[in-house]
């Protein structure tokens, strides 16, 4: 299908406003010129609000998989012990990461339901009295579920145990849609995306580090090369990088700043809150179950929906794009076919939303999956329950 618009519900990547869009379309510059020096500092420091932090925010020509491997390779050794939380897919891929460089991971199992149990992080903690556990490495927003994790209790357990581990944190796709607060949380490593909530293409990924992360920079084992911090560091500070930096998309990322600044991230924040609220009301409408069983961690970038036993959420993807040219997540790993998520992060707003919903009720139908009628209204009903006016004027 061609006509109109593809609806891109995925959470992530999400859908490229105009205005990035306008930005990042233009000629490439020298990345050792004046021009480009401007930018690098502008980027460089107008990031770190976003991350909540005034440490340094490294940024890479990658995917958030590069994040990931770079903040390994900068602060472990062969050999080192993390602990780490199974909360989904991402969270497993992380560990099969650090697996290949000889980490030694206690991974603690998890249903996929649920996010970060800081109680099970505290228990492990405190029993590892000689402190053998150099990391523990959570996933903030788990995007294959719809979970966002308490990083505040995390950092509490670590605490109560009293345990030096660092702390690192994937925030690859709750960055720019949920409150990602370094410095408040004592987070030792964020790691982060360009192409969810920061509404970028893919292409950019982050990793900030706490001065105690680059002091252990400074003496484990680990190599790297096109990874260390410490040389972009140096080169930062100038507000250029060691290599050819992704120039566009910096302009892209400084537009992407001007509009999270412009609507205020307070704003962001509540809008995500309000789109992932209707989207559960649809979900609870049609009679089908929420993938995530604690209202707590619900996440508000992104909602799973478990499928009906006996029916194929990949089949039931099939028919939603096929006849009305939209995108929803797949299930990935242990929930694949089982699964399908909705994403409502970046760029989104109470209509792109409904039309997403009036999508999924519709092809619901088609692909014969019982369900109960008024999902779709019922999304309607919590955008203007009490009538409360959604914006205020300016
Ligand atoms: C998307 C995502 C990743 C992987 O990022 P890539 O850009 O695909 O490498 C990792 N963790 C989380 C939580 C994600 O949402």
């Amino acid at each position: 299908m061609t006509q109109g618009q593809h609806f891109l519900q995925i959470p992530g990547p999400s859908p490229v406003p105009e205005r990035i869009q306008r930005a990042i379309d233009r000629q490439v510059i020298d990345h050792r010129g004046p021009d480009f020096q401007k930018l690098g500092h502008e980027v460089l420091e107008g990031i770190k609000p976003i991350f909540g932090t005034t440490q340094p925010v490294i940024i890479y020509p990658a995917s958030g998989t590069g994040a990931w491997e770079a903040a390994i390779v900068n602060t472990l050794s062969p050999g080192d012990r993390v602990l780490m939380a199974e909360t989904g897919q991402f969270a497993t891929l992380w560990q099969k990461l650090a697996g290949k460089w000889n980490i030694n991971v206690d991974f603690l199992p998890d249903d996929w339901r649920h996010g970060v149990d800081a109680a099970a992080i505290e228990a492990k903690l405190a029993e590892d009295k000689s402190h053998t556990i150099t990391a523990v490495m959570v996933v903030h927003n788990e995007t294959s579920t719809g979970a966002l994790s308490d990083i505040a209790a995390v950092r509490k357990a670590m605490d109560a145990a009293k345990h030096p581990a660092l702390l690192m944190v994937d925030t690859i796709s709750s960055l720019g849609s949920a409150p990602v607060t370094m410095d408040a949380w004592g987070a030792d490593v964020i790691v982060s995306g360009s192409q969810k909530g920061l509404m970028l293409p893919p292409g950019l990924s982050f990793t900030a580090a706490s001065q105690k992360a680059l002091a252990a920079s400074r003496t484990n084992k680990l190599p790297r090369s096109y990874w260390d911090w410490q040389e972009m560091i140096a080169f930062n500070a100038k507000g250029f990088f060691p290599y050819t930096p992704a120039s566009t998309l910096l302009y892209g990322l400084k537009e992407a700043l001007a509009m999270l600044n412009e609507e205020g991230l307070e704003n962001v924040f509540a809008r995500h809150q309000r789109l992932a609220a209707a989207c559960r009301a649809a979900v609870k409408g049609w009679g089908l179950e929420i993938l995530c069983l604690d209202p707590k961690v619900y996440s508000p970038i992104l909602t799973g929906i478990v499928m009906p036993a006996g029916h194929d959420a990949d089949a039931f993807r099939k028919v939603a794009l096929e006849n009305f040219n939209i995108s929803y997540g797949a299930g990935l790993g242990k929930v694949a076919g089982k699964v399908f998520r909705i994403g409502h992060l970046g760029d989104c707003n109470e209509l792109t939303l409904m039309a997403a919903l009036c999508a999924t009720e519709m092809s619901l139908t088609l692909a014969g999956v019982p369900h109960k009628a008024g999902g779709v209204a019922a999304a309607m009903a919590s955008f203007t329950q009490d009538n409360k006016k959604l914006r205020l004027s300016a």
